[in-house]
């Protein structure tokens, strides 16, 4: 029927792990590949990996990854003969779509009407039901006026979820428990919505209140023909996101597989789907029912679990069948080897309610494991900023069966060094060792359910005072080395020569005191039964080797501004502030101040000054990376100042408003 045309070469309209991923892929082909970067980009691995790199603006996204005549541009003057999109930003824009076929470029991804009708969530329903593929039982009607969604929701039953039509990335979702909080919840969700979406219309659906996320990952050619490429299971997840993924999941069996494979592939061929996909289902973990969420019409973050279990690359496949090539694969070749984990490590603070951070890595370095496959966008002296996803890097391993792969996966999040910021690693690997996660006992609270955020990352008093110890012997080691020309003075010169050298961390609101003296080649360390003898192994600029009671440790530390971390592989990563450096930020704070939680865009002030607002009430609205956040009256008083403004950028501790009367 079609022709199938060559590609030569491949504009990639992404940045990060994604664009080097597509980049890899090209390579592997013989085909060119175009990188577009930002100001912010400048320096980033995929620019100097592309064969072509071509500077299109500024950071924010609107004026270069979301500008689509930049693009087009760039690829007509570079001579691109397609668009990979990646993830994201206009994958699955139907208008940039659309736009690509006009101009004659080729448009990596399915055709735009598979695009347009999966976009909304609401048209998305309707058509799968129509194709016999089950859907959650809820209202997706124009009607959009309070009184009816909130009938809707009383109709259905609570608990309810209500979703942006136009949603993705978990943005727009709200839970509803009973109905005294519907109408307010409504209200949010649309305005979270409107400003994400530019479109405020909701989907109200029944809540499974243990729902497991499984996906099958699709795919279709121009011929007409439709496979699907097993399951992930990606029910560990924060803010209605994907933390971990793996493949098989451990609730299906083959019979389950099959069905929910097929449902599927009936969604592919009711789309014509002629690319990669991903079908969502969330299954009930009570009735074993499954019921479809929605089609994801492009490469999926998570995709890697799926090539690892297959040997597949969905990127050239994705490649081939852009070409008009029919599907070398048919349903009956597709089986899964052994089992992969993805783990997406953040640049977040699990225990401040994973709220994004930004900041410069300044250590990063992955560990030699047969198996393991890392994608990541960044490399040591990388910063994560507020322009873009604060995702550093995906950690997927291999192995023969599941225990296997989560031990490898233990190993690694043990032996990976990403300091300078806070991140989930430690989140990632109390997760891994969770013996319910490991039995495969989880649904989509698990997290909230399971974990205790204030505490999973807290440490024996033994480890922490040795990273302390660590930390101190480093610096030791500094002021030794630089001491060298002053040979005559002994180290740690006192009055009183048998005295203790002291040094005071602070571990979030902790206090740690650390007494050491050098002697005889060895630091002696006041314990309860007289002296314990640490001697120093080796140290250089990455930290320091230690040996006490014949155990070696061995620590990576990195300074950042006041914050030092301190890593060893058996204790993990502490964070350490030394104690005359330690900010006296409290002492500043602005009585009846709000300031910002962490770089954010403004995007709504919701008060005025003079106006007086009850305990509770919405202030000012954030939006940071992939989130949006309202700030609110912690007691009542009267609006005194208002330093915020609409559409303005603010950094961590900015000083929002002040409230008097408080
Ligand atoms: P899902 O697979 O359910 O869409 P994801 O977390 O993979 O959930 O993605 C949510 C949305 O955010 C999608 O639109 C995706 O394209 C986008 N997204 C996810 N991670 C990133 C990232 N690191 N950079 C840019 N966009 C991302
Ligand atoms: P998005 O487009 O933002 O990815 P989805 O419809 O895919 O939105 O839902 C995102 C996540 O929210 C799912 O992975 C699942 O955890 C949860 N979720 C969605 N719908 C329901 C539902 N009806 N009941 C329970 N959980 C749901
Ligand atoms: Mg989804």
């Amino acid at each position: 029927m079609n022709q199938t045309k060559t590609i030569n070469t491949i504009l990639i309209a992404n940045r990060g792990e994604i664009a080097s991923r597509v980049i890899r892929t090209c390579r592997k082909m013989g085909i060119r590949s175009v990188a577009v970067f930002s100001d912010a980009d400048a320096d980033a691995p995929f620019v100097a990996e592309a064969d072509v790199a071509v500077h299109i603006g500024e950071s924010a996204v609107a004026a270069s990854y979301l500008d689509q005549d930049k693009i087009i541009g760039t690829a007509k003057r570079t001579g691109a003969d397609a668009i990979h999109p990646g993830y994201g930003f206009l994958s699955e824009n139907v208008g940039f779509a659309k736009r690509c076929v006009e101009e004659g470029i080729i448009f990596i991804g399915p055709n735009p009407e598979a695009i347009d009708a999966m976009g909304s969530k609401s048209k998305a329903k309707a058509l799968m039901e129509s194709h016999d593929v089950p859907t959650v039982p809820g209202y997706k009607g124009k009607d959009q006026s309070l009184e009816t969604l909130s009938a809707a929701a009383k109709d259905i039953g609570f608990p309810v979820l209500l979703k942006a039509t136009a949603g993705g990335g978990g943005k727009g979702m709200r839970i509803v428990h009973e109905e005294s909080g519907v109408e307010k919840a409504i209200e949010a969700a649309k305005r979270e919505s409107k400003s994400a979406f530019g479109d405020d219309e909701l989907i109200v659906e029944k809540y499974i209140a243990s729902g497991r996320h499984i996906e099958f990952q699709i795919f279709g050619d121009q011929h007409g023909n439709a496979i699907h490429i097993l399951e992930r299971e990606c029910t560990i997840q924060r803010r209605y996101q994907k933390v971990i993924e793996e493949s098989p999941s451990p609730v299906l069996d083959e019979g389950l597989r099959d069905a929910m494979g097929s449902a599927a592939v009936r969604a592919a061929k009711a789309l014509n789907y002629d690319n990669a996909g991903t079908v969502e289902f969330i299954f009930d973990d009570k009735s074993k029912e499954y019921y479809f969420l929605e089609v994801n019409t492009r490469l999926q973050v998570e995709h890697p679990v799926t090539e690892e279990i297959t040997g597949l690359d969905l990127v050239q496949m994705q490649i081939e069948s852009a070409q008009g090539l029919a599907l070398s694969l048919t349903q009956s070749d597709i089986y899964g080897k052994g089992y992969a984990i993805e783990c997406r490590l953040y640049a977040e603070d699990a225990a401040n309610d994973f709220l994004p951070v930004t900041g410069r890595i300044v250590t990063f370095n992955i560990p030699e494991v047969d198996g393991l496959r890392v994608d990541t966008g960044i490399h040591a002296g990388s910063d994560i900023s507020v322009f873009y996803d604060p995702m550093i890097a995906k950690l997927i391993v291999w192995d023969t069966n599941r225990s296997s792969a989560h031990r490898k996966m233990q190993y690694v999040l043990k032996n990976l060094t990403c300091q300078g910021i806070t991140t989930n690693q430690e989140f990632l690997l109390h997760l891994m060792e969770h013996p319910e996660f490991q039995a495969g006992n989880y649904n989509t609270h698990f997290i909230e359910e399971h974990v205790d955020l204030t505490a999973f990352s807290n440490k024996e008093e033994s480890a922490v005072h040795l990273t302390c110890l660590a930390s101190c012997i480093y610096d030791w080691n500094k002021r030794e080395n630089s001491r060298k020309l002053l040979r005559s003075m002994p180290s740690g010169w006192r009055n009183n020569f048998n005295d203790y050298q002291r040094e005071t961390y602070l571990i979030g609101d902790e206090e740690i005191e650390v007494m050491y003296r050098y002697r005889n080649g060895a630091f002696q360390i006041p314990g309860k039964e007289g002296d314990e003898t640490v001697q120093l192994i080796s140290a250089d600029g990455n930290g320091v080797t230690l040996l006490k009671d014949g155990l070696r440790s061995s620590f990576v530390i990195t300074s950042a501004g006041t914050e030092r971390y301190v890593q060893n592989e058996d204790i993990g990563l502490i964070t350490l502030v030394k104690k005359e450096r330690f900010p006296i930020k409290e002492a500043e704070k602005v009585k009846g101040g709000y300031e910002a939680p962490m770089p954010s865009q403004i995007i709504k002030v919701l008060v005025k000054e003079g106006q007086a607002v009850k305990s509770g009430d919405g202030l000012v609205v954030l939006s940071s990376m992939k989130m949006e956040n309202t700030i609110e009256a912690a007691e009542d008083g009267i609006v005194e100042a208002i330093y915020a403004e609409d559409g303005g950028n603010v950094e961590a501790g900015f000083l929002l408003l002040k409230m008097g009367n408080c």
